[in-house]
C-alpha cells in the first residue's frame, strides 16, 4: 500500500468527493436533442482517448486518494470494445466498494451476462418516451423495442437497474405518469432529471426546464401524496420519493431548479483525459500528459488533490451571478 493514501480529495468549501464518473468515449450511437450536438460532431482522435490500462491507473489513484464508487458514462461506453474487461480491472482495485454502468440500452442485450460476471453492480438506463415515434425524434434512432428488452433482461440477470428520464417541457412531461406508473408496475426505480444547459447545439432555455415542482403535481394528481423515502435510502442526487402503498419509488434529479451543489460528492474524468470537479468545469484540468509523461501516482495525485481545493461552488453560483445560458457544457464528452 503506498504512503500517499492519508491524502483526501476535498474543496475548500469542505465537500469530500467518494463518486468518480469516468467517460469511457465522447462517441454516441444516439442523437439525443437535448445532449448530441445536431451536425459536425467532431469526435476525439483515437490517440486523445484514454486507453483501459491508463483508466485503471487513475482509477487506482482516485481510490488511495479516497473514491469509493466508480460509474463509467460517455457518450456511450457500451461502444467501447471489451468493456467487461474494464470493469473487471476495476473491480479488483482495493477501495472500490461499487460499479456502475450508464448507458442508452441500445447495445446492452447482447452485453448483460458479460457485464454480470464482470463484477458490475448497476446499470442505469436512459429512456425518455414510451412512444416508438417519440423515441426516434428524440433520440434519432429507431430502438425503443431495443432498449425495452434489454432493460428486462439486465432486470432478469439481477443487476441493480435504473431509469434516467431527462423531461423536456413539450417534449415528453405528458409521459411523467407513464414513467411512474411503471416504476410501480416493474420495481425499477425511474428517476426524472431536469433539462441542464449541456446540450451541443445550444437548444436550451429555461422555459424547457420541466421542474421537479410540476412533475411531482402531475405523478400526485394520479397516485396521490408522494412521500420522501428514509434518509438511508436517499442515493445522491436522486431524491427518492414513493408512494401512499410503498409500490414503487420514482427520484428526482432536480439540477436546475432545486441544484444541490452543497452535497456535491462527484468528480469526473474526460474521455481524452481531463480531471472535472464539476459538471460545469470548463476545460477542466489536463491529466493525460502527467500519465503519458511519465508522472509517478504520487505527482499525480498531488496534483488531483491540489485541483480538489479549487473546486468552484457549482451550479448553483452559476445561476446567482449570471442565470444560466445554452451550452455551457459537451454533456457528452464529460459523461452525465
Ligand atoms: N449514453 C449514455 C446514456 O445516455 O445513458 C451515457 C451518457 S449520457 C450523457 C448520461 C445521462 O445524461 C443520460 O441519462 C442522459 O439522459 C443525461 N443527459 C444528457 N444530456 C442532458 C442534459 N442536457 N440535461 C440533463 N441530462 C442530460
Ligand atoms: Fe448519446 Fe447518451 Fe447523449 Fe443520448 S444522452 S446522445 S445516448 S450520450
Amino acid at each position: 500500500m503506498t504512503k500517499y493514501m492519508k491524502s483526501k480529495l476535498i474543496d475548500s468549501y469542505g465537500r469530500i468527493a467518494k463518486k468518480l464518473r469516468v467517460s469511457v468515449t465522447d462517441k454516441c450511437n444516439m442523437r439525443c436533442g437535448y445532449c448530441m450536438p445536431k451536425n459536425n460532431t467532431k469526435w476525439f482522435d483515437s490517440t486523445e482517448v484514454l486507453t483501459f490500462e491508463e483508466i485503471v491507473r487513475l482509477s487506482s489513484i482516485f481510490a488511495n486518494l479516497g473514491v469509493d464508487k466508480i460509474r463509467l458514462t460517455g457518450g456511450e461506453p457500451l461502444l467501447r470494445p471489451s468493456i467487461e474487461n474494464l470493469i473487471k480491472s476495476i473491480a479488483n482495485i482495493q477501495h472500490i466498494k461499487n460499479i456502475g454502468l450508464t448507458t442508452n440500452g441500445l447495445l446492452l442485450l447482447d452485453k448483460v451476462e458479460a457485464l454480470k460476471s464482470s463484477g458490475l453492480d448497476s446499470v442505469n438506463i436512459s429512456l425518455d418516451s414510451f412512444n416508438e415515434q417519440r423515441f426516434r425524434t428524440i433520440t434519432g434512432i429507431n430502438g425503443l423495442n431495443k432498449v425495452l428488452s434489454s432493460i428486462q433482461k439486465a432486470k432478469d440477470a439481477g443487476i441493480d437497474v435504473k431509469l434516467n428520464t431527462v423531461v423536456v417541457r413539450g417534449w415528453n412531461d405528458d409521459e411523467v405518469v407513464e414513467f411512474a406508473n411503471f416504476a410501480r408496475c416493474t420495481g425499477i426505480t425511474v428517476r426524472f432529471i431536469e433539462f441542464m444547459p449541456l446540450d451541443g447545439t445550444g437548444i436550451w432555455r429555461s422555459d424547457l426546464v420541466f421542474s421537479k415542482k410540476e412533475m411531482v403535481e402531475k405523478i400526485e394528481s394520479k397516485f396521490g401524496k408522494i412521500f420522501a423515502v428514509s434518509e438511508q435510502e436517499i442515493s445522491a442526487p436522486a431524491k427518492l420519493y414513493s408512494f401512499s402503498d410503498r409500490v414503487g419509488t420514482i427520484g428526482f434529479i432536480p439540477s436546475v431548479t432545486e441544484p444541490f451543489c452543497n452535497q456535491c460528492d462527484r468528480i469526473r474524468l474526460t474521455s481524452d483525459g481531463k480531471f472535472l470537479t464539476c459538471l460545469f468545469d470548463n476545460p477542466g484540468y489536463e491529466i493525460k500528459s502527467f500519465l503519458r509523461g511519465g508522472a509517478s501516482d504520487e505527482e499525480i495525485s498531488q496534483y488531483l488533490v491540489r485541483y480538489m481545493t479549487m473546486k468552484q461552488e457549482g451550479v448553483v453560483s452559476l445561476i446567482r451571478i449570471n442565470g444560466l445560458k445554452p451550452k455551457l457544457n459537451l454533456m457528452h464528452t464529460i459523461g452525465g
